[in-house]
C-alpha cells in the first residue's frame, strides 16, 4: 500500500504568502506561510527526486498569489493553479480581475473556489449553484476559457456539494483530505501547507510517505464524506 501510494501525484496547497493585506477569518493565521519558509518549500520542490509528482495550488485569491508566490514560482520553473474566490475579486488583500489576466500570462491556470468562501454543506441547492454556477461563469469572462476545476472551502464536502460539483461541469475537485492522488478521485486529496509544519512532516508530504494506518484512516473519512 505505501509503495502504491508513493508512485502517485501529491498535491500541496498554500494559502496566503507573507503578510495578509487583508483582515483574516477565524482560524486562517497558521495557513499563511512566511516568504522565507516559502522559498524553502519551493526549493525544496524543485531540488526533490519526485518533482514531477509534485503539484502546487493556492486558495482564496489572496494578492500575495501575483505579489509574492508567482515571482518566486517563475523563477525556478514552477507553476500552479490558483483558486479565486469571485466574491472578493478587487477587494482590499485579494486578486483584481486585471490581477487574474497577469497571473495567466505568467503561465499559471485559474479555477473556482466559490464567490463567498462559504461552508458548501451548509447551502441550499439555490446557494450551490450560485457558488459553483454563477462563480464559474464569472470567471470563465474574465479568463476567456472554460473552467474545469474547483476547490472545496474549507476541505467540506458530502455527497450533495459532489453531485452539485458534477452537474456544474467540473471535471478536477480538489479537496485538503492530505495524502497522495488517485488521478481517478472525485474530490483530489491536498495536503494544505501551516506554517507550523515541521521540516520532516512537509518531507513526508513530498515523499507521499503517508503512513499505511493514516492512509486508511484518510480514505475511511472520504468514503463516509462521499456518501454522507
Ligand atoms: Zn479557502
Amino acid at each position: 500500500m505505501l509503495t502504491f501510494a508513493r508512485r502517485n501525484p501529491r498535491i500541496v496547497n498554500f494559502h496566503g504568502i507573507g503578510v495578509p493585506a487583508r483582515e483574516l477569518e477565524p482560524g486562517e493565521a497558521s495557513y499563511w506561510v512566511s516568504l522565507h519558509r516559502f522559498r524553502d518549500i519551493l526549493d525544496r520542490i524543485v531540488c526533490h527526486p519526485d518533482r514531477a509528482l509534485v503539484s502546487i495550488t493556492f486558495d482564496d485569491g489572496n494578492i500575495s498569489d501575483l505579489a509574492t508566490a508567482a515571482p518566486e514560482l517563475v523563477g525556478r520553473g514552477l507553476d500552479a493553479e490558483i483558486f479565486v474566490l469571485t466574491g472578493r475579486l478587487g477587494q482590499r488583500g485579494s486578486l483584481s480581475v486585471d490581477d487574474i489576466a497577469h497571473l495567466l500570462r505568467l503561465g499559471m491556470r485559474i479555477g473556482n473556489h466559490g464567490y463567498a468562501h462559504s461552508d458548501w454543506t451548509k447551502l441550499t441547492s439555490k446557494q450551490l449553484d450560485a457558488e459553483l454556477v454563477a462563480s464559474k461563469a464569472r470567471l470563465e469572462e474574465i479568463c476567456g476559457v472554460p473552467i474545469h476545476s474547483a476547490a472545496i472551502p474549507f476541505g467540506r464536502y458530502n455527497s450533495a456539494v459532489l453531485r452539485a460539483l458534477r452537474r456544474a461541469g467540473y471535471d478536477a475537485v480538489y479537496s485538503s483530505d492530505g495524502g497522495c492522488v488517485d488521478t481517478l478521485s472525485y474530490p483530489r486529496p491536498r495536503t494544505s501547507i501551516r506554517q507550523d509544519m515541521s521540516d520532516t512532516a512537509l518531507d513526508n508530504i513530498l515523499s507521499g510517505q503517508l503512513q499505511p494506518t493514516q492512509l486508511l484512516r484518510r480514505n475511511a473519512a472520504m468514503a463516509v464524506k462521499r456518501w454522507i
